[in-house]
């Protein structure tokens, strides 16, 4: 027997790859894409018959080809991109493998048209299953078209694997999108069947996803903006009340391409942990800078997979940026200075006194004086009568603590959008209607309050303060409550023991199904504390925690909404001033922790823009 093993042809090589590359009419759409962005180019357009069966057409107004680069393009491994392996290093286009224009001529009939502006003429290029074909003068405008057309007419089995039409438009869209979402500068269109889908005009980048996701996007996007000297972040998240049931609107890019990846996902999910319903997703549009010499985009033929070498670094990094941007949201009223109508609307009214930043702080107030805080008392836990008087003092106390130490999540943007939280320098002028909003006045604008919402997100940070503050001690009942479950829910109970334990409960089982509750947080009313007990054990039950942290969070969920004060109930003056400015001392003002929003502020100026004159 002879030698077996020989080189495979040419055309045999490129069709194995474009397994890789080319799974796909959207695959395809990619690169060609990406190319059009790789050349420079301003404008693009791309043109979809058939779900991208019948054609992919590609028209760019970039750099263009020779007549011999329009030849040599569809060779394997050939690119401009890279010359050496230093370049590798430091890639900033988009291709650089020089598979793909190889990878689509060897699945289809390609046809390149391209002209660089200083030639007089451009050339025509026909290619098909990877044979030549014809190359010829043409005249054209500059730029490059591909046509792309009967993609997988040579490999049945791929094209019989094909998904619905509709799926794999869906998929053309989505590449689409990927790349019109990091190049708001161009212009961009898409047909299908002859129809505009797509008309994308330059903007920036806020105007660009209302133009792709709809108008309503205007009063979803919260900014997000960091830069350390690994990673710098920009771009927007949604806020937590429009999250989504499903994993829509999340885009990950890193210098410039679109990429997946599930643990920087979860960094985000997890700054948005207790703001949003369990089965809900944050919509994302986040992109990274890294030093290129720190990303390998080399790791996945279809490059949309990277590794970074800090990514525990931008881990955190990432995290901390969503949480303070969340955190931020609320405090600054979202005015769109980019807006074209804005513009009408002076950023100060005349005369305004320009208030500059500060930070309020009670100045008798000394760190140091109380070493050991000493009790703290919880006694605003009900909202049954008498124990309100006590919603004050608390707060004072945390006040102090706050005013001492702002952290940057907590401090608002600028000294124009400045909330002054001192009420004990200036109290807040306050009043409750309709038994259920409250509204205070700010120094820059007016807060309305859901008084029941902004109670849970109090109670549910003061619950969760608890497991690491065990300043405030369990109150012993005179009298033990005994409660009486199931034999689930005994269960249950057992495994929550150490979590109540945490937030103040001292429960002693006490034969079957039956339980003594000895001590309670403080500031519970003893009549309240079976029925508490009772709805833990009911969220219990349909709550699926399974991290030690998850399962203190899910109690201190229960015990918040249960304990908080109701809508319907009045409240008296020093309560509301109390629940407003509580709300506002808090880690997550906005939200409760099941992602309810417990306020809105409405600022001057958006006050100002509505009693504007129309004419
Ligand atoms: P890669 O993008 O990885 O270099 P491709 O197979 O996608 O490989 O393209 C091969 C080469 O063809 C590119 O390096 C580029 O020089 C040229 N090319 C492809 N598309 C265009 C285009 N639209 N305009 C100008 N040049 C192009
Ligand atoms: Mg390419």
């Amino acid at each position: 027997m002879g030698n077996i093993i020989r080189l495979l042809p040419e055309a045999v090589a490129n069709q194995i790859a474009a397994g890789e590359v080319v799974q796909r009419p959207a695959s395809a759409v990619k690169e060609l894409l990406e190319n059009a962005i790789d050349a420079g180019s301003t404008e693009i357009k791309l043109i979809i018959r058939d779900a991208g069966k019948a054609l992919i057409q590609v028209t760019d107004n970039g750099c263009g080809m020779s007549e011999q680069d329009a030849r040599i393009c569809f060779e394997r491994h050939a690119t401009s991109k890279i010359k050496n392996t230093n370049d590798l290093l430091a890639i900033r286009t988009l291709g650089f493998r020089g598979e793909a224009l190889a990878s689509i001529a060897s699945v289809a009939q390609v046809s390149l048209r391209t002209k660089r502006v200083d030639d007089e003429l451009g050339t025509q290029v026909e290619v098909s299953g990877s044979s030549f074909i014809s190359q010829s003068p043409v005249s054209c405008k500059n730029g490059t078209t591909v046509s792309v057309k009967n993609l997988f007419y040579n490999v049945p089995a791929r094209r019989n694997f094909l998904k619905s039409p509709t799926l794999e438009l869906k998929y053309i869209i989505e590449e689409f999108f990927r790349i019109a979402l990091v190049h708001a500068d161009i212009t961009l269109t898409l047909y299908n069947q002859d129809k505009i889908l797509h008309q994308l005009h330059p903007a920036n980048l806020k105007h660009r996803i209302i133009a792709l996701f709809g108008q309503s996007y205007n009063q979803r996007l919260i900014p997000v903006q960091q830069e350390t000297q690994v990673v710098q972040i920009s771009g927007f998240i949604g806020k937590p009340e429009f999250c989504r049931k499903k994993r829509g609107e999340q885009f990950f890019f890193v210098n410039g391409r679109f990429f997946r990846n599930a643990y920087l996902n979860h960094a985000i999910e997890s700054a948005f942990h207790d703001l949003i319903p369990k089965e809900a997703f944050p919509s994302y549009f986040i992109y990274f800078e890294v030093d290129p010499k720190t990303l390998d985009v080399n790791i996945h033929p279809t490059k949309t997979e990277v590794n970074f070498l800090e990514a525990k670094t931008i881990y955190a990094i990432l995290q901390s940026t969503i949480k303070q941007a969340i955190g931020k949201f609320n405090l600054t009223p979202t005015l769109d200075f980019e807006r074209e109508s804005s513009m009408e609307i002076p950023p100060f009214p005349e005369n305004h006194p320009i208030t500059p930043p500060s930070i309020s702080f009670n100045p008798d107030y000394n760190p140091f004086e109380h070493p050991s805080p000493g009790p703290r008392p919880l006694k605003s836990f009900t909202s049954s009568s008498g124990s309100w008087e006590n919603l004050y003092d608390p707060f004072r106390e945390s006040e102090h603590k706050r005013s001492s130490q702002p952290t940057s999540a907590e401090l608002p943007a600028s000294g124009q959008e400045n909330l002054d939280l001192g009420v004990s320098e200036h109290p807040l002028p306050v009043m409750q209607i309709h038994n259920r909003y409250l509204i205070g006045s700010l120094p820059n604008g007016i807060i309305v309050v859901d008084q029941q919402h902004a109670h849970e997100r109090i109670l549910f940070e003061r619950f969760m303060a608890l497991r690491s503050d065990k300043t405030s001690p369990p109150q012993k009942l005179l009298l033990p409550v005994t409660i009486d479950v199931t034999t689930d829910d005994a269960e249950m109970l057992k495994s929550m023991n150490e979590f109540l334990w945490e937030t103040g409960f001292d429960i002693e089982e006490f034969g079957q199904n039956t339980f003594v509750i000895h001590a309670a947080p403080s500031g519970i009313d003893p009549v309240a504390i079976a029925p508490l007990i009772e709805s833990i054990l009911e969220d219990g039950r349909t709550e699926t925690n399974t991290t030690q942290d998850q399962h203190f969070q899910g109690i201190a969920k229960s015990m918040a909404t249960r304990l908080a004060v109701k809508a319907g109930q009045s409240l008296r003056q020093e309560e509301v001033s109390a629940l407003i400015t509580q709300l506002l001392a808090c880690e997550s003002p906005e939200l409760t922790p099941r992602g309810k929003p417990t306020m809105m502020i409405l600022s001057y100026l958006d006050l100002e823009k509505k009693f504007k004159h129309t004419n």
